[in-house]
């Protein structure tokens, strides 16, 4: 859905409660774990859903306020286990603008960045997005995610063996990251999907760039060829559920690696075709 036709009539003041930064400080990139106490009862979330942030303005167009989506990270019963504090996964974005030719920050996310624990900012939502967990709990669940792409996963991991618990069906993570220090809630920063190692059906697979010194994305269809069999049984079982979350480039090959463990393309289309058509196949790309 297009940003502007988010409702952002009603939003809620949230208190910043930590900032925490998932990637080290000798590494570009910059990711930071937001917990926000949202203390409204009219505040009520799920996994899989979505927040909005306003950031006031002035700004360059005259908008009032500029308006960003964000994936909320923790389960249903927030990082406090009340509902109250949820978490999002920030990237901090800078950009070349295409006029000027200059390095731009990114508006909310770097907002989002800077922002420091007892500083308030207004959110709206929480909004609906494909992502939702089946009822059936022997359903399997392939996660295939990259970058930020991991806040809807760690929601739904929290939700399926905490909240729900037990959770029966195979649940598979993978994840692409541009090296193993930059695996977000995997690594020496903050290790909390670790903890789910030990579930008997969890299992999750790293995958890193190829090029780590460059732009390349990670290469995550060398991580499902490499379980090909275990990924074609899944996706040829009908109690799977696929879902895809983080930048859209990172995806830009997963086709032709799904049609490659398929056998073909006819084989490939016709499969998806079935998980999109069942309502299987969930998307959350940006
Ligand atoms: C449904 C949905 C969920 C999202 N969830 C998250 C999330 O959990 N965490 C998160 O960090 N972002 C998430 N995003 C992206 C987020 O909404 C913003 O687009 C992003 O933070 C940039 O906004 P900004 O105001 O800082 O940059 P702007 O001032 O809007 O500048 C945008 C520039 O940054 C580039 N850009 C936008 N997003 C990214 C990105 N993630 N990585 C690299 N370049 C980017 C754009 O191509 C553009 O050049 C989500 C987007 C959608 C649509």
């Amino acid at each position: 859905m297009e940003l502007g036709k988010y409702d952002i009539s009603n939003p809620y003041e949230a208190k910043v409660i930590s900032s925490e930064r998932l990637t080290p400080m000798e590494y570009e990139d910059e990711v930071r774990h937001l917990v926000l106490n949202v203390a409204h009862p009219g505040f009520i979330h799920t996994e899989g859903q979505n927040i909005g942030v306003l950031v006031p303005g002035p700004h360059k167009f005259g908008n009032e306020n500029h308006f960003r989506l964000y994936s909320i990270a923790s389960g249903r019963q927030g990082e406090d286990g009340k509902g109250a504090e949820i978490s999002i996964c920030v990237r901090r974005c800078f950009y070349i603008d295409e006029v000027s030719g200059e390095l731009e920050r990114g508006i909310a996310s770097n907002y989002l960045c800077d922002k420091k624990a007892g500083d308030t900012i207004k959110i709206t939502g929480p909004y609906n997005s494909a992502f939702t967990v089946p009822a059936d709990d022997t359903c399997n669940l392939l996660m295939i995610g990259a970058g930020t792409g991991i806040a809807p996963f760690r929601a739904f991991v929290k939700h399926i063996y905490e909240e729900r618990g037990g959770w029966k069906g195979k649940a598979r993570l993978y994840f692409g990251a541009r090296t193993g220090m930059e695996m977000l809630y995997m690594n020496k920063m903050k290790n909390d999907l670790g903890k789910y190692y030990d579930k008997e059906t969890f299992k999750a697979f790293e995958a890193v760039s190829p090029r780590p010194h460059t732009k390349d994305q990670p290469n995550i269809g060398k991580k499902l060829g490499e379980n090909a069999q275990e990924i074609w049984e899944m996706l040829s079982d009908p109690k799977t559920h696929v879902y895809l979350a983080g930048i859209e480039k990172s995806f830009e090959h997963l086709d032709r690696t799904l049609a490659t463990i398929a056998g073909s393309d006819a084989l490939w289309n016709e499969r998806k075709a079935q998980l999109r058509e069942d309502g299987r196949w969930s998307e959350l790309l940006y």
